[in-house]
């Protein structure tokens, strides 16, 4: 069990699903928690629920495709704790559903603002944060998604590709440096996202069980789990991994 006391953890998206789970794991570790989120009501329903619970967690609200609004989370998490220890750049959107030729650009430029722009911006402020102590771990939400392609969704697929070019990107630029750098591939996980997708497509859950090895959806907290590991000390040599957390989707 990796003792993160002392530490502080800023976690994107974490107002519901796979993001809440996250910062409640890294709380439940030791780490002090900036619960980031556009929805003002989750992110203090996490904030709150840290708080009650033995930890310490403040809420900043935010739309991660406003650089500005990024930069400024990275602050405000500093000014309040001290240091940035862990990022989860996890906030995304799954957009809107058709073939290529039929997508919008509004929902292109959408897709591609938060789900990779958002990750690219935090990054961007995080890793000089983390070099002024030298030592840091940043884990970005990518998908199974971002290791094959799927059909009616190309800019999600297109922005999870891309989330995990920017963290191999990263390791190359940052090797020596002292932050670490992975991706989580998370397969299909019990959150209100998937439920949304699923009610649209709902001959799809049993696709994807089918489909899946382990014959059942992931939990958020399996993949907090991994966060939280990916970030410790335990996982010291594991860097620019692109870690698929999927029941065993991508092996088959
Ligand atoms: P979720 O339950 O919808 O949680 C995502 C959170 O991010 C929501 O609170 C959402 O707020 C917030 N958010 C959306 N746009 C934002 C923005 N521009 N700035 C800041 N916050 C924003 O989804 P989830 O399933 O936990 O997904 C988390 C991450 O995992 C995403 O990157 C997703 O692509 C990825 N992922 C999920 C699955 C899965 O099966 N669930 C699989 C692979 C990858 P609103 O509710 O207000 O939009």
């Amino acid at each position: 069990m990796p003792d993160m006391n002392g530490k502080v953890a800023l976690v994107t998206g974490a107002g519901s699903g796979i993001g809440r789970a996250t910062a409640y794991a890294f709380a439940r570790y030791g780490a002090k928690v900036a619960v980031a989120d556009l929805d003002k009501l989750g992110g203090v329903a996490t904030e709150e629920h840290i708080n009650s619970t033995g930890g310490e967690a403040i809420f900043i609200e935010v739309d991660v495709s406003q650089e500005m609004q990024v930069k400024d989370m990275i602050d405000q998490t500093v000014a309040e704790f001290g240091r940035l220890d862990y990022a989860h750049n996890n906030a995304g959107i799954d957009g809107e559903q058709a073939l290529l030729a039929d997508q919008t650009t509004e929902n292109w430029n959408r897709v591609i603002a938060v789900n990779l722009s958002g990750v690219f911006f935090g990054m961007k402020y995080e890793i000089p944060a983390m070099l002024k102590q030298g030592k840091g771990a940043i884990v970005n939400t990518a998908s199974v998604a971002g290791l094959k392609g799927f059909g009616n969704i190309a800019p999600y697929v297109a922005s999870k590709h891309g989330v995990a070019g920017l963290t191999k990107s990263a390791v190359a630029d940052y090797g020596t440096s002292g932050i670490r750098f992975n991706a989580l591939c998370p397969g299909v996980i019990n959150t209100p996202m998937v439920a949304g997708f699923m009610k649209e497509n709902p001959e799809l859950i049993d696709a994807v069980i089918g489909n899946t090895p382990m014959a059942r959806v992931g939990e958020p907290s399996e993949m907090a789990e991994v966060v939280v590991w990916l970030c410790s000390d335990e996982a010291s040599y594991v860097n620019g991994h692109t870690f698929a957390a999927d029941g065993g989707l991508m092996a088959i």
